[in-house]
């Protein structure tokens, strides 16, 4: 039986599978991570985008949406793959309960993963809040105002500080995220890392917490990871070839009503 086969038996007969997805479930739609070469930090310093940075100066929130202006263009214009699709059908099928994603590119919801069944780590880039008095906005509104030549775009409701519905360097995880994603992550009995380096912390630390409860831990990279040695299966492939072959046996599965 080919690994691809094995994931697929392992999905298809599983009582509670959990996927975790990184940047690396996304370069097939064209949004680069941070790792791999040419990726978006061979050309910007990450040192610079901190969340102090950020909440700190007038000049920090300047730089941070002058690359904003720049990246979020790239998330809008991404359509999800094989692999955000697979996820979605597969949640469709039953066969899986949720997906904890390090990603803020909204794209396992335009695949349609219900939203209750994406559990958002580094927050979503298409939302944006002012953090005096919470007023909410799309990214497409301050998207807009950037386009216009606003350098550092202020809230519509109250002029204070808005800032990107995502995680910056140096923020903490939203809590509730993490609450959920640590007991999702214990109550699977079968675990699927999809495209992550898991070299990010705590981000990373979910899987353990998903191999220590008893899940059997799957992980499906281009590269190495530091949890491959813990792994019941490694699968060296793009996330979106591999995932459409085992959704296309699932479904065949189920189909047969086994
Ligand atoms: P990472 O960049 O650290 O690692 C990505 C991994 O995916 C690499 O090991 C790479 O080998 C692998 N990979 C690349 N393309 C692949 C493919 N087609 N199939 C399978 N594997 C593939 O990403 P990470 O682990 O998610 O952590 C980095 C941080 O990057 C996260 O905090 C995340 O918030 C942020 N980020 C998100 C996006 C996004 O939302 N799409 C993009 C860039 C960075
Ligand atoms: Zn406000």
């Amino acid at each position: 039986m080919s690994d691809i086969d094995r994931l697929a038996a392992l999905v298809a007969e599983a009582r509670c599978a959990v996927a975790f997805t990184g940047a690396g479930v996304s370069t097939e739609s064209g949004i680069p991570d941070f790792r791999s070469p040419g990726g978006v930090w061979g050309r910007f310093d990450p040192s610079e985008f901190t969340y102090r940075n950020f909440v700190g100066s007038h000049e920090g929130r300047r730089r941070y949406w002058a690359l904003g202006r720049v990246t979020y263009p790239l998330i809008r214009a991404a359509a999800p793959n094989a692999a955000h699709l697979a996820l979605a059908e597969l949640h469709r099928l039953g066969r899986l309960d949720c997906c904890i994603t390090q990603n803020i590119d909204d794209l396992h919801q335009r695949a349609g993963l219900p939203p209750e069944a994406v559990i958002e780590l580094h927050g979503n880039a298409t939302r944006a809040r002012c953090l005096d008095c919470g007023h909410a906005c799309t990214r497409d509104e301050v998207h807009a105002r950037l386009e216009l030549g606003v350098e550092v775009p202020a809230c519509a409701a109250c002029g204070g500080v808005v800032k990107p519905h995502t995680i910056l360097f140096g923020e903490a995880m939203p809590r509730a995220a993490v609450q959920e994603a640590e007991q999702r992550a214990r109550a699977a009995d079968l675990f699927v890392v999809l495209g992550s380096s898991l070299a990010v912390y705590p981000a990373a630390y979910i899987p353990i917490h998903a191999k220590r409860a008893g899940a059997a831990l799957v992980i499906v990279n281009l590269e190495p990871t530091p949890l491959d040695r813990e792994a019941d299966l490694v699968i060296r492939g793009k996330a979106g070839s591999v995932m459409a072959q085992v959704v296309g046996t699932v479904r065949a599965r189920s189909l047969q009503g086994g």
